[in-house]
């Protein structure tokens, strides 16, 4: 009856094994009003499950009776919709056991049928908790965390695969490991996520890498960090081939942060002598920071902190100005995120350089130190288009996870569910360049 295919339909059974009633009722099923539908699986069985007998004569097995089972289907106008399917049992004549009729609608002994269950897993990849799409679906949260962890673990990495550019960075992980930081990587062209790593330290990165086929590391041309250094050694042992790129923000901000410290340290030295000029640099932490080639030099105005007429240039000068130190590290600091901005690098290395030949503070040295050090990734970093700026979305997204989510106390539950958001849905590959044109010039 071309009716009772339209229900098939409706309700994904594909199994020509099962026969549709045509009838349906609304009854009371574990405390809520459903709507049931009414069918029985039955066909001849290719051979016993117990003893393997191929049931060739269609007489070593006989038909034994049904066995009513009820299975969820999904859910209409929030009632769920459920089928009270009759089972077939099977009697085998060689070893004298029963078994029931299977069927692709369910899995054996259970009463969740698989395209309900494969609607989890798709409702798992939207931002929402696992409560609520227990709710939803008409499920029990357990049901849906056992599929969280299907789902996910068959997500797990292949060992014989590895993406050409990777991202790597850290996000705080579940209250179980307190204060401890999880790691996560990704393929840094298509942001596709590959894994996540309950413990960040370097010997614990490098057993988890380790297990990847050799093949599969010599792959990988470049990773792109964050300053933490543990990360280096890491890819220097693992990835024989792989360049390192420090993510161009994180230099900026590290060249920041020793900008601000030379701020504070002139401010509180200023504090009893001369306080309107602590209050200036205290309130205009901002005017420090920004870009020299950024400030207004034209508009003037009157400022309540300043005497006659200021633009932010004048003022920006005037702050500077009350030290020496705070001058020239200032100036530093901008020529060298200038030269990365323009992606300079053999000025930057010549500033650098020039360094040496000056003195500068304690703390300001070693900031410089550290850029040494890690001269060549930032060079790396100045010649590809690559940053640490998808990832570090990802991470966002990590965090909303964590916030909206039950059970998370729990890593295995975060991972599977960052793997399933992150990576289930495939995204289209960016054709993006690859490359800056490096400026030689400067
Ligand atoms: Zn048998």
């Amino acid at each position: 009856m071309a009716h009772i295919h339209s229900i098939r339909n409706i309700l994904e059974i594909k199994d020509e094994n099962i026969q549709i009633e045509n009838k349906t009722t609304e009854e009371n099923h574990n405390n809520s009003k459903s709507i049931i539908f009414y069918g029985t699986l039955t066909y001849t069985p290719s051979g016993c499950t117990n003893c393997g007998v191929i049931n060739e004569s269609h007489a070593d097995i006989v038909k034994n009776g049904t066995k009513m089972s009820i299975i969820k289907l999904g859910q209409f106008n929030f009632k769920p919709v459920l089928l009270k399917l009759k089972k077939q049992r099977f009697l085998c004549k060689h070893c004298r056991s029963t078994f029931s009729a299977q069927t692709s609608l369910v899995d054996r002994n259970c009463f969740i049928s698989n395209p309900l269950k494969a609607l989890i897993v798709m409702e798992l990849v939207e931002e929402q908790s696992m409560t609520l799409i227990a709710k939803h679906l008409n499920v029990s949260v357990s049901t849906v965390l056992r599929q969280l962890i299907k789902a996910g673990e068959g997500l797990r990495p292949a060992k014989n695969y590895l993406p050409i550019h990777l991202g790597f960075d850290e996000f705080k992980s579940v209250k179980q490991v307190s204060g401890a930081m999880s790691f996560i990587f990704i393929d840094n062209i298509n942001h596709e996520v590959i894994d996540i790593v309950e413990n960040r330290q370097q010997r614990y990165l490098m057993d988890y890498f380790m297990r990847f086929s050799y093949e599969a590391r010599k792959r990988v041309q470049t990773v792109t960090i964050d300053m933490y250094s543990p990360y280096i050694g890491v890819i220097n042992d693992c990835f024989p081939n792989a360049k390192i790129i420090i993510d161009r923000f994180h230099i900026v901000q590290h060249l920041n942060r020793c900008l601000n410290q030379m701020r504070i340290k002139t401010m509180n030295k200023l504090r009893n002598v001369q306080p309107r000029d602590y209050r200036k640099l205290k309130k205009q932490w901002k005017l420090v920071l920004k870009n020299t080639s950024d400030l207004n030099f034209n508009n003037f105005f009157t400022h309540r902190l300043y005497d006659g007429m200021v633009s932010e240039y004048t003022m920006a000068n005037y702050l500077i100005e009350l030290s020496p130190q705070l001058r020239d590290t200032y100036e530093l600091v901008n020529n060298l995120k200038s030269a990365i901005r323009h992606h300079q690098f053999d000025r930057f290395k010549q500033l650098l350089q020039d360094t040496k030949k000056r003195t500068y503070p304690r703390k300001v040295r070693t900031v410089l130190q550290t850029l040494e050090k890690y001269l060549d990734p930032i060079e790396e970093s100045l010649i590809y288009t690559l940053s640490n700026g998808p990832i570090e979305g990802i991470n966002n997204k990590i965090k909303n996870i964590k916030r909206s989510g039950y059970g998370y106390r729990n890593f295995r539950n975060l991972r599977c569910r960052a793997l399933i958001v992150f990576s289930l849905v495939k995204r289209k590959n960016e054709s993006k360049e690859l490359y800056y044109e490096l400026d030689k010039a400067g």
